[in-house]
């Protein structure tokens, strides 16, 4: 409604010297940046409609595209940005919340990068990784505080249902749905051939990769999308989402033009009808009622796989996980406020939650505090960018990492923050046929493996270089982590001291 005041926020530079017009960028849009003008007999833009994702600059075989934000700049205000104003425009002109996609772009510290790492010097000797084992492999699980022995003295070795993974490393939540079907095949062939698990998210599952069962986590969320019996049975651990670190607080959507074949038949809703879930589990206001939830599918499954509860890394986290880990759940997962998503509202993604590090920090103090450590798994995720951050996650205390949008950038992501839209030129976020198959699962799970795999190198040298073999041993070890330029209360709530001490 009414004049869009907004310059295009990116230019699309053709260098027309290199330009062959063979149109593959107009063929390779499918946000129709790009056309040919007969009048003209050249090729033109259109770029309003650019959105940056970088699919013509990385497929033109003359290198003659170049895309540029657009330096077309507002007078200068400090207290206005230019951001802030454009937002405005938009509201005005549509009357709608402002969606956005993947993880906030707003600039929060990165604990991860004022952390250093130790490394062993003259006395404590350090381990080479290609001459020496080397442990990577974590199960995920209550374990028992005590060694336990049986009436004849013998030593009992049962444990309650764990999950073995080869690196502390899980693909995160991301649904059938919202990511389309060959992402999904890519990151379940991964799983598979690396020994980790995927998580379906709230999509379902969808009926051709009930083979990956075992390297696989169910989710139910508080739409109890394609959830039955099968499909609890289906995967190695199921995991009850309360809420997610892009979008605390509020549930999810996709919207009906989504839900259509195969996606409709997994959610088990019909065609054409938006996916809502709801904000709460409408059977959920208290830790009572969640335990009755926990146990109410271990009962289904009879007792047999471990439950996840994932929650959203916010203010009194501490307290939320030590009532989480009393309410029967088996591993938690917290995610943190940079975390992805495939859509949210940008002021709930860029203003609610608390920072990863912080919440990992602060969860496994008070559960060590309070001896209930061991009953369950901390999984953490929200914005975990490399071997190094994975490191210091398990120094602060976790058992293992989710990992989605390092995953997503493996299969060809370029961070455009557009999956809402569902016209992802990579063929990751979308449903349109023509653009899911430019995603080859062959290509993508393989790009995934090599990604983990360099990964699962780079865990074991900087564990070898602390003189340490075992992820088991560097679990909680905050001995190894150093802040750089933190503030006291940020070293306090990390349990670290400051480099130099
Ligand atoms: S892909 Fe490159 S060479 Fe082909 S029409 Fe587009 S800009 Fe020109
Ligand atoms: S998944 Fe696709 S649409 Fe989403 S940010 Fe990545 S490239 Fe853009």
């Amino acid at each position: 409604m009414g004049v869009d005041f907004i310059y295009p926020e990116f230019e699309v530079i053709r260098n027309e010297s290199r330009c062959i017009a063979c149109r593959v960028c107009e063929r390779q849009c499918a946000n129709e940046v790009h056309f040919f003008s007969p009048e003209r007999g050249i090729m033109m833009s259109d770029e309003t409609k650019c959105v940056d994702c970088q699919r013509c600059v990385s497929l033109c075989p003359t290198r003659a595209l170049k895309i540029i934000r657009s330096d077309c700049a507002l007078r200068e205000n400090a207290n206005w940005p230019d951001s802030t104003i454009k937002e405005i425009y938009r509201q005005a002109s549509s009357g709608g919340v402002l969606l956005s996609s993947m993880g906030t772009p707003k600039a929060y510290p990165v604990y991860w990068d004022k952390i250093v790492i130790n490394a062993s010097q003259v006395t404590n000797p350090s381990i080479d990784p290609l001459r020496e084992p080397m442990e990577t492999r974590v199960t995920l699980g209550k374990k028992p505080d005590k060694i336990r022995r049986g009436e004849d003295g013998r030593i009992v070795y049962e444990l309650p249902p764990q999950i073995s993974l080869s690196m502390p490393i899980l693909f995160s939540a991301m649904s059938y749905g919202s990511l389309s079907y060959n992402a999904h095949a890519s990151l379940a062939r991964a799983a598979e051939e690396l020994g980790i698990l995927y998580n379906t998210g709230e999509g379902g599952l969808h009926e051709d990769f009930y083979c990956y069962g075992p390297n696989t986590i169910v989710q139910v969320a508080s739409g109890r999308f394609g959830v039955h019996m099968d499909y609890l049975k289906a995967g190695s651990a199921i995991e009850i989402k309360i809420g997610q670190g892009a979008k605390p607080g509020i549930g999810g959507h996709l919207p009906g033009t989504k839900i259509v074949g195969d996606i409709s038949r997994t959610r088990m809703i019909p065609e054409g009808t938006d996916a809502i879930s709801p904000a709460p589990h409408h059977d959920i206001y208290s830790i009572e009622d969640l335990r009755q939830l926990v146990f109410s599918l271990k009962e289904a499954i009879n007792y047999s796989k471990p439950i996840i509860v994932k929650v959203a890394a916010v203010h009194n986290i501490a307290a939320i996980a030590s009532g989480i880990a009393r309410s029967g759940a088996d591993i938690i997962a917290i995610d943190g406020i940079r975390g992805g998503t495939g859509a949210a509202p940008t002021r709930i993604r860029d203003n609610v939650g608390i920072p990863i590090e912080l919440a990992l920090a602060a969860v496994d103090q008070r559960l060590r505090e309070e001896g209930i450590r061991n009953n369950v798994s901390l999984v953490i995720g929200g914005s975990v960018r490399s071997s190094t951050d994975v490191v210091k996650a398990i120094a602060l205390g976790a058992d293992a990492c989710y990992i989605a949008t390092s995953a997503l950038l493996a299969l060809g992501c370029h961070l455009c923050r557009t999956c809402h839209t569902g016209k992802c030129n990579w063929g990751i976020a979308t449903q349109n046929p023509e653009l899911v198959k430019r995603l080859n699962p062959d290509i993508g799970s393989k790009r995934l493996v090599n990604l983990m795999t360099a990964w699962r190198h780079e865990i074991m040298e900087l564990m070898g270089g602390m003189g340490i073999n075992s992820i088991e041993a560097l679990r909680g070890n905050r001995l190894m982590l150093r802040g750089v330029g933190l503030t006291e209360k940020e070293l306090e709530i990390l349990g670290i001291s400051h480099a130099g001490e």
